[in-house]
Order: structure tokens, then sequence, then C-alpha cells
């Protein structure tokens, strides 16, 4: 058996043993369990991508993705907050400097990083975002601006910012860290799924970080700036939508071969196979459409990123249907907060906005599909 196998043998059992006992309890308490956090520290899950030069497990994007799915499967918030961390650690490997990729990748072991686009007059287009980024006369640059809606916000320590430069109006990535002057918390989201991620801004008052915190996008012509990004975080997104679906599916199984409906049991209705059925497919093909992205991303292949979005669109959407087939098999305890159908439909709702929003990834599949 190969590492990567191992590995997700062990996740495999970690996420049952250690996170579905949770599940309920992160939504209702709306935080993640400092027992558990500390847990995924110790068994290293922030340090994924994290190269080996700097203490990390260097694992491809296939091995990634299927972690992020196989923790999903037991509670989604605990696969956002890492795709979080993940997304924004590939993003300063891809486009950091060696002397700002040295000072901060090791700290991603042991912290968790954030990226911040989204504000109040910038969400789907970036380019009305309003924090600017000013060249002082010595080089470094100043930060001025909010962001609101950013995973980890408040939690992480280390932050990717993005800001619109006032010397040639172009948007650009800073790096950030919560220990810099002028750096401070905001408000936290109060959104009704994915409880247990803070999703909630921040303040950035004339922040001054050093010019090499700058990340170098000079040479990018693949993708916008912004979905520089998206392009990784989707694949992962799209695991994590597998992963919901499947947690989905589990729970209807075992519902249906328990609870009896006059002399038959439920999984032996017609009207329930179908529901069944529709979970099943939207899961397997949401885990197919996540995988293959991910193979051409680690083969460094150009078109992976339509894939990685049909994954996220597809899967948002079959993942809220397949909530809703659910809640309608388990009668009205689907409708109950005793159960976890649910929080399920409001983690999969959540995640038709994270990381571009259904419409805008119809409009990007549509343009690459046209333009190819
Ligand atoms: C759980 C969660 C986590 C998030 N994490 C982060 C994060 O880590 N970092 C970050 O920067 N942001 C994050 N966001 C914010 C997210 O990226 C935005 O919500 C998203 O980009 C949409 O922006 P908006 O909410 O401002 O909607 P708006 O831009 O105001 O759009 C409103 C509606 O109009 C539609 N729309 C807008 N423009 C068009 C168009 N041209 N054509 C068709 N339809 C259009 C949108 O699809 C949407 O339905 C997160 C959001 C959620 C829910």
């Amino acid at each position: 058996m190969n590492k990567e196998k191992i590995i997700l043998g062990m996740v495999k059992d970690f996420a049952k043993n250690e996170i579905g006992d949770f599940d309920m309890e992160i939504d209702s308490k709306r935080r993640i369990p400092d027992d558990l956090f500390k847990k995924l520290l110790h068994y290293e899950f922030l340090g994924l991508n994290v190269p080996h030069q700097f203490g990390g497990l260097e694992l491809p994007l296939t091995c990634i993705s299927d972690i992020i799915e196989t923790i999903a499967t037991a509670n989604a918030s605990v696969a956002v907050m890492l795709e979080g961390h993940i997304k924004t650690v590939y993003q300063l490997l891809r486009f950091g400097n060696a002397e700002l990729t040295n000072e901060y990748m090791a700290s991603a072991l042991q912290s968790i990083f954030a990226f911040a686009m989204t504000e109040s007059t910038g969400g789907s287009n970036p380019s009305f975002i309003r924090t600017k980024a000013e060249k002082m006369p010595n080089g470094d640059w100043c930060l001025t601006g909010n962001k609101i809606m950013i995973t980890n916000g408040g939690l992480a320590d280390v932050y990717v910012v993005m800001a619109k430069r006032t010397d040639n109006n172009k948007l650009s990535f800073f790096v950030v860290d919560k220990t810099m002057s002028g750096f401070s918390v905001t408000e936290q989201e109060k959104f009704i799924g994915l409880k247990g991620v803070p999703v909630g801004g921040i303040a950035l008052n004339h922040v001054i970080v050093p010019e090499y915190h700058q990340l170098d996008m000079t040479n990018y012509d693949k993708l916008s700036i912004a979905d520089s990004a998206h392009a990784d975080a989707r694949i992962l997104m799209g695991a994590v939508l597998s992963g919901i679906q499947k947690h989905t599916l589990n729970e209807v199984i075992n519902y249906a071969k328990k609870r009896m409906a006059g002399n038959q049991r439920l999984y032996e209705i017609q009207a329930i196979q179908r529901k069944i059925t529709d979970i099943v497919t939207g899961y397997r093909t949401t885990q197919l459409l996540y995988q293959k992205a991910a193979q051409l991303r680690d083969q460094d292949a150009d078109d992976y990123f339509q894939i990685a979005t049909m994954a996220k669109a597809y899967g948002s959407r079959t993942a809220v249907q397949s909530g809703d087939d659910a809640m309608q098999a388990f009668g009205a305890y689907g409708f109950s907060q005793d159960f976890p159908i649910a929080h399920l439909i409001s983690d999969a709702r959540a995640l038709e906005y994270a990381e571009g929003s259904v419409e805008k990834m119809r409009i990007e599949i549509s343009n690459f599909e046209v333009n190819r």
C-alpha cells in the first residue's frame, strides 16, 4: 500500500472516532471543541500542503482533497476551516518570494491562514473593493480598508489580503499578520450553516508591510488574479460537497433501514429508493469531478479550472437537493434540530456563495468553453 493510502486510512479512523461524535455539538455550540482543534494541530492537518523543507507533509492535491472529503463526511465546518487554510498556503507557495515563504511557511504548521478578498462593495466583482495599498517613499506598502466574510477571520494569524494599488489601480495580494500595528478583527457573520467555522471581518488601519510581502503575479496570465486562489479552492470545496453528500447518504440509509412505515422498512418503498438513488448519484458525480480536477492540477494541466468550477457549482446544487431529499425521507424528524439533516442542507447552501457564487461559476464555465 502506498503512503497516501495509509494516510487516508488513518484520516478515515480519525474522522469517524474523533470528529463524527461532535458533529451535532459543533453545529449547536457554533465552535469546534478545543480538544479537537488541538488534535488537528497535533496530527499535522495544517501541514498537508506545506513542503517537506518546512516540516510539512507536502501531499499531492489528489490526496489532500480526498482527506478533506473524508473530514467533511464527519463534519463540514472542520473541513472548511482546513480548506480556508490550505488554499491560502497554496497562494503563498505559488506567488510568494523566497524571503516571504521562509518567513511564514513553518508557522503554517501551527497557525491558521486565511484569504481575504470580499468587502461590502466587492463580493462577486472584486474590481470594486476599496482596500488600498499605497507605496511609501521607503518602498514599504501602507494598507487601509475593511474585509468581511473571511473564512477563519478572527481565528487566523496570517492573512493574504487583496488590495488595490494606488500607483496603478491594479489588484494585488499582500501578506499581513495579526501582530502588525493597525490590524484588528471586526464582526463575525451569523451564518445559518457551517456554524463551527468562524467567518468574519478584519480591519486594516494604515498597516505597514514590507515590499517583499506583496505576492508576485507579474508573469501570471492563466486566470484572473481573483481566480488564482479560487482554482485550488474549488477542488477542495468539491471535496467538501462530496463529503456532505456522503454524510447525508449515510444518515438516510441508516434511518431507512431502521424506520418502519406500516409493515415495511423505508428503504423498501420505491419513493424512498428513488431519493437514495438521486443522493448517491449526486455524491458520486461530485466526487468524480473534484478527483479529476485534482488529478489535472497535480499534472499541472491547464484546463483543470473548468472542472474544478463544475465540481463546486454542480456539487453545491446537488448537496442542497440531497439534503432536501433526505429531509423528506426522514419524515418530520428530518425537520428537527435533533437530527443532522437540517444543518447538512445549510452547510451545503453556504457553498453556493463561498469561493464564487453559483451564478458567477456558471458564467465562468460557459466562457471557458466558448473561448476554448
Ligand atoms: C461560508 C462563506 C465563506 C466565505 N469565505 C470567504 C473567504 O474566505 N474570503 C473571501 O474573500 N470571501 C469569502 N466569502 C464571501 C464570498 O466569496 C462572497 O459571498 C461571494 O463572492 C459573493 O459575493 P456577495 O455575497 O457580496 O454577493 P454579491 O456580489 O452582492 O452578489 C449578489 C447576487 O448577485 C449575483 N451576481 C452578482 N454579480 C453577478 C453577475 N455579473 N452575473 C450574475 N449574477 C451576479 C450573485 O451570484 C449573487 O447571487 C465567504 C462566503 C461564505 C458564505
